[in-house]
């Protein structure tokens, strides 16, 4: 059955609503796909029995005529969402065997609108990469190769698991988060779409935090329309998340498909960084014809203080993070290694449970907080942060929405960057300004480079105006008909 796993969702769901198949069945064969993809290691917890519960479950609401938004639609779960009773480790040791008693408010909206969960979905611990490579579960495989080449690439991260799980046809979509990037590029890598909406659109309640004024959630989807349709489930206010805001969600799937004409659009120039392929280059100025062609305005804006964004992203997220880190103790979750005393032991089960990557980032964070340093990093990194939402604010008076590349490269090959951390940080260097000023970004497949590899580009929207992004994000994915698909190895 496996044409039931490379329909949409949209798709999915009109064929359920018209009785051309079940949830049991659907389910079924996205369970089998997932068995069979093991090689991609993008599920690090498939939930077989669980989800095909679920999927009975959901057949008989529908037979009482009680179907809602997405009934009996199998989804992938990143594992930095709390499941209740099922483990959920956010990829780090020191979550261990963590079943969590509760669940996140984000995968509780899915279940109530009918959704199945298939299972948990791999990613950088902690959601700290753009590679899925420090991942205590090992790397997730991309789906995609080079031509001529079976080099394993790298699915980009933090969201790898749930970009390929997506891209593979492992699930009908994925719950992502990004904190930096970490929906957006891995879509690019993957040929699909995902959208990180406004700051506060969707409730980090039972979200393993990062750094907690960046970290947003999000969906990776097959189609814009998809996205839509995921994000409106996952949006909405939540008491338990005091960032979370109280506005009504819009309809996002309807700004699907709207005309775009007569909206203007931004190009910043600060974008056109040196040593950038000239494939992207060319994607980007083709990703502007489609928008000219669609009816919009170009206009050329500038954001000053792009240069500075990566520096102080890369200062305000690991002061967040150690300061969200410290919870790991060994005394109430998670590992516990013995000590002599509660010092040792919390050195040593802190040394154990952390990889390489988090305790660079637990170091540079205490670092930059620390009395003597707090002023000339955290506090600097502060104003530059708002500056840089200065910078867009002034282009959003001129421009409705802005057009870049979503990531300075293609997919490149597993282990490639691995021990250059800065190499590895510079593939954020599109996505990070978003997260600093808490605007909605969003990837669309755009193309194929020279090896066959995906592009992406990315729509940047005012803040609460992703209706906006679907609408022109309709309009690219209908201007470049990307319906390549990897090639199944696995
Ligand atoms: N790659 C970025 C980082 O490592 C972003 C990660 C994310 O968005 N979670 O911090």
């Amino acid at each position: 059955m496996s044409n039931l796993t490379s329909l949409t969702l949209k798709a999915a769901l009109a064929g359920l609503a018209d009785k051309s198949f079940s949830s049991v069945e659907l389910t079924q064969a996205h369970v089998d796909a997932v068995a069979a993809a093991r090689p991609l290691n993008a599920y690090i917890l498939e939930a077989p029995e669980k989800a095909l519960d679920m999927a009975a479950a959901s057949d008989a609401r529908r037979a009482k005529g009680e179907a809602g938004a997405l009934d009996g639609a199998p989804l992938g779960i990143k594992d930095l969402f709390c499941t209740e009773g099922v483990r959920t480790t956010a990829c780090s040791n020191i979550l261990g065997n963590f079943i969590p008693t509760y669940e996140s408010t984000i995968t509780s909206q899915l279940w109530r609108d009918g959704a199945v969960m298939l299972g948990k979905l791999n990613l950088d611990e902690f959601a700290m990469g753009s590679s899925n490579e420090t991942s205590a579960f090992g790397p997730v495989v991309n789906p995609w190769r080079a031509e001529g080449s079976n080099a394993k690439l790298t699915p980009g991260g933090s969201s790898g698991g749930s970009a390929t799980a997506v891209a593979a046809d492992l699930c009908l979509g994925a719950t992502a988060t990004d904190t930096g990037g970490s929906i957006r590029q891995p879509a690019a890598f993957t040929g699909t779409v995902g959208i990180k909406p406004t700051y506060g659109r969707c409730s980090r309640w039972g979200v393993v935090a990062f750094a907690s004024s960046l970290d947003q959630a999000g969906p990776i989807a097959k189609t814009v329309e998809d996205a839509a349709i995921l994000l409106k489930s996952m949006s909405g206010h939540d008491a338990k998340d005091s960032t979370s805001l109280d506005i009504e969600v819009p309809d996002f799937p309807s700004f699907v498909g709207k005309s775009v004409k007569g909206l203007r659009i931004g190009i910043p120039k600060e974008y056109r960084v040196d040593g950038m392929p000239a494939e992207i280059e060319k994607l980007w100025e083709q990703g502007i014809a489609w928008l000219k062609d669609a009816g919009c305005e170009i206009v050329e804006v500038s954001l000053p203080h792009t240069k500075y964004a990566l520096p102080a992203y890369y200062i305000v997220a690991p002061a967040e993070a150690s300061s969200n880190l410290a919870r790991y103790d060994g005394m109430r979750y998670g590992l516990r290694v013995d000590g002599a005393n509660l010092t040792e032991t919390y050195e040593k089960t802190r040394a154990a449970g952390f990889g390489t990557e988090v305790k660079r980032r637990i170091m540079i964070g205490t670092y930059v907080l620390s009395a003597g340093y707090y002023d000339a990093y955290y506090v600097k990194a502060l104003k530059v942060r708002r500056r840089i939402a200065d910078d867009f604010d002034q282009a959003f008076q001129k421009v409705d929405a802005l057009l870049t590349p979503t990531a300075p490269s293609a997919a490149f090959a597993l282990g490639e960057n691995a021990d250059d951390p800065v190499a590895m940080y510079l593939n954020d260097i599109f996505t990070v300004t978003v997260n600093l000023a808490g605007l909605p970004g969003m990837s669309i497949p755009a193309g194929l480079d020279h090896k066959g590899l995906p592009l992406g580009l990315q729509l940047i929207g005012k803040a609460l105006d992703e209706g906006t992004l679907f609408s022109l994000g309709g309009a690219l994915e209908k201007a470049a008909d990307f319906r390549a698909k990897p090639t199944r190895w696995w």
